[in-house]
Parts: C-alpha cells; sequence; structure tokens
C-alpha cells in the first residue's frame, strides 16, 4: 500500500481512488431550505476520472441543491481559512451556516490532518472517535504503517 502524500493526495467518495493533486479534484455539497451547507464530499473532476466515463465522479448528479469549487480551494493554508469561515458563518435566521459541525469537522481533518485521509478510509474511524489522541498526525500516520504489513 502507498502512502498518500499528506494534506495533497485524498480519496475521492465517488470512485474510491486517489486524487493525485489538489487541482485533480473539486467538492460537492448541498444546501438546505436555510442556505446551511451540508453533505461535502470530495471527487475528481470529471474529465480526471480515473475510469474515463463522463461524470462519474459527481457524486451529486444533477442535484440542483449542489454546489461546488475546486479542491484547491480548500486546501493548504487558505483553505482551512475558508472553512474556519464556514465555521463561523451565519446562515439566515441566524443558524450556523454549517448544518452539522462534526461532518464539517471530520471534513476539516481530510483535508488539514496529515494522514486522516487514509486511516478513515482503512479503518472506521467513527468508532474510535472518542479516542482523542488517534486524531493526532502521529498516532494516524503509526495505524497507517501498521495497516501496511
Ligand atoms: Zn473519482
Amino acid at each position: 500500500m502507498e502512502i498518500l502524500t499528506p494534506k495533497n493526495q485524498f480519496i475521492c467518495d465517488k470512485c474510491n481512488k486517489t486524487i493525485l493533486k489538489p487541482a485533480d479534484g473539486y467538492v460537492q455539497w448541498l444546501i438546505n431550505e436555510d442556505n446551511q451547507y451540508y453533505g461535502f464530499k470530495v471527487v475528481h473532476y470529471k474529465t480526471n476520472s480515473n475510469l474515463k466515463l463522463k461524470n462519474l465522479c459527481v457524486f451529486y448528479l444533477n442535484d440542483p441543491e449542489s454546489k461546488n469549487l475546486p479542491l484547491s480551494k480548500f486546501t493548504g493554508e487558505s483553505g482551512l481559512a475558508l472553512m474556519l469561515n464556514l465555521l463561523n458563518e451565519k446562515s439566515i435566521k441566524d443558524k450556523s451556516r454549517i448544518l452539522d459541525i462534526n461532518e464539517f469537522i471530520k471534513f476539516i481533518r481530510r483535508l488539514h490532518i496529515s494522514y486522516y485521509e487514509q486511516v478513515n478510509n482503512i479503518y472506521n474511524l467513527k468508532y474510535i472517535k472518542n479516542e482523542r489522541s488517534t486524531l493526532f498526525p502521529e498516532n494516524l500516520k503509526h495505524l497507517l504503517e501498521c495497516a501496511n504489513v
């Protein structure tokens, strides 16, 4: 098993194959009636799909409530700033812009905590989410190396 480059390579939520660099992916999500964001997915650009079939890596196909931005907007320090801004933003009726804070924190971890993306794909991290120490990069790296044998 090859270890993905932390914070630079990701796993497509549609085809489960590696997105080799941020420029090869985009982020798709949904908006509810209160203009709150949820259901964040990381997928290949249509043209970069490993499966070479048009639209195959679009997660919310033909969904009028879906939005998307290039993955590169969410990576790096500017990407983290964008995500923190969204966490802090208000929608209408003084509701949070982000519908599900736990879901969004997981999304931040996928893009900004080294090794989280790949470990999360191998193990079901929701069962160990209460073990705070597991979610540190050095421990995630260890889990990845254990999976590598
Ligand atoms: Zn894909």
